[in-house]
């Protein structure tokens, strides 16, 4: 049988690999995209059910995405996020093959291309483009071991308080997803622990505009590497409830108990860092550094935007953060359950190709890899903090199509093809 030949392939059919079939297509670049699930998958089934969009509508969404029904202010609930994919990947005529994973991908030997192996059979490309994701695999740190006899399971995992056995719940990680599902198990009448590592906690609006505006117009989310020593540090921003700054001192007050980082378990009992009172002061200042960023914008460009002294209040620290617990008990304190909302990590297994370094760390420039004719695209700090969120791919995906388009003209040289122009 012929095998089916492919200009580029992109491999992921999310949000980067459908901005990355807009952008081939507006480079006239022939492609087709292959998706192993449905369009925006981790959207529709790797999410919390009442999880919506971080960023307000305006924000987080392409060029033309629409959310019928949803002010431009509004959080649009996570499966209209995903619908309005499929819309958009309708809209665009993206090529895109549902249903088909990519096995592997190899190097052509003695000539230009790779031979990618599918679910559906063998075809081959010149360009592979890797949009897979930012956050593939959930990460569960080995601390816990699974005759301790708690429920465990990935922030990915949860989807609702129901889920949970009765009892209390330990909460690990305080980025978006740990503090936004320790607050509806807590809504929904559970003990709460909740363990806090080093994080940012902009401030969700402040003086009239929200958060997103805020990290656009002074460039935060354009920034092109992490601060020394906060290459990991996660966001804990919050589009629940219609949109509220994360203030972990208002959770301690609801209920929730805080504690610093997860440490190690031991006969049942669990031990933190002593680095609570020191994360939720680094976040403090990170919220007290965008309000300042805001204020000096405002005055240097004369805006009319309404002074908000009270922002600037930090809250008294609640006792678990003057005294806080460093060993529990699990069972003395009721806990049942244990949320780990520990992050992700990549898996490349089946690009087998040399882009990787010793770590098998993706190898490349603004996504262009080091492996001629292979891209990475969707990847934290691809090219800016913005990189594996909606609006961030976008800019990013047209960066690499026009590589690609760049690189095909390339390719095409021949000495009288220009003397017959
Ligand atoms: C809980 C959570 C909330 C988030 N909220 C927001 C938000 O509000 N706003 C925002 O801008 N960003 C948000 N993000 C960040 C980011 O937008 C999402 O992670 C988004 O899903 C990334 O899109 P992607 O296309 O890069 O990757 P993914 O959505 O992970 O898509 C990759 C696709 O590749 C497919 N795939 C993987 N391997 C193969 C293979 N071998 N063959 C074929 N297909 C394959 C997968 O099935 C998947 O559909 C959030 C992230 C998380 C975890």
């Amino acid at each position: 049988m012929p095998v089916e030949k492919i200009e580029t392939l992109v491999v992921g059919g999310g949000q980067a690999g459908l901005a990355m079939s807009e952008h081939l297509g507006k480079c006239g670049v022939p492609h087709l995209v292959l998706e192993r699930h449905r369009i925006a998958e981790r959207w529709r089934s790797e999410r919390w059910d009442s999880l919506v969009a971080n960023g307000p509508a305006w924000h987080d969404r392409f060029m033309g995405m629409e959310f019928p029904g949803y002010g431009a202010d509004d959080f649009v609930p996570k499966d209209k996020i995903a619908d309005s994919f499929e819309d958009f990947a309708k809209k665009i005529r993206a090529p895109i093959r549902c249903g088909v994973e990519v096995k592997s991908v190899r190097r052509n030997v003695g000539r230009p291309g790779f031979r990618v192996e599918t679910s559906e059979g063998i075809l081959e490309a010149n360009y592979v483009v890797a949009a897979t994701g930012p956050f593939q695999r959930p990460v569960i740190p080995a601390v816990v071991p699974e005759s301790a006899g708690v429920m465990q399971i990935h922030s990915s995992a949860y989807r609702n308080p129901a889920q949970l056995p009765e009892g209390a719940v330990l909460v690990v990680g305080a980025g978006s997803s740990g503090v936004q599902i320790a607050d509806e198990l807590q809504g929904a009448g559970k003990r709460v622990y909740l363990s806090v590592g080093p994080h940012d906690r902009p401030p969700r609006r402040y003086r009239g505009r929200d958060f997103c505006w805020w990290l656009g117009v002074l460039g935060l989310w354009d920034a092109a590497t992490p601060a020394e020593g906060k290459e990991h540090v996660t966001i804990a921003v919050s589009g629940a409830n219609g949109g509220q700054t994360v203030d972990f001192r208002k959770l301690a007050g609801r209920g929730i108990t805080l504690a610093g980082r997860t440490e190690k378990f031991k006969d049942g009992v669990m031990n933190f860092a002593p680095d609570l009172a020191r994360n939720v002061a680094q976040g403090d200042a990170n919220y007290l550094s965008v309000l300042r960023e805001a204020d000096a914008f405002i005055a240097r460009n004369g805006l009319d935007l309404p002074a908000e002294p009270e922002a600037h209040v930090i809250g008294p620290d609640p006792k678990c953060m003057t005294d806080p617990i460093l060993e529990l008990d699990m069972a003395r304190a009721g806990i049942t359950s244990i949320i780990w909302a520990t992050g992700f990590s990549t898996d490349y297994g089946w690009l087998q190709v040399d882009a990787f370094d010793a770590k098998g760390k993706p190898k490349h420039q603004r996504g262009v890899s080091a492996e001629p004719g292979i891209y990475f695209l969707g990847l934290p700090w691809l090219s800016r903090r913005g990189s594996t969120f909606i609006w961030g791919v976008w800019h990013d995906a047209r960066y690499l199509a026009d590589h690609i388009a760049t690189q095909r003209g390339y390719m095409a040289y021949t000495a009288q093809s220009l003397l017959a122009k």
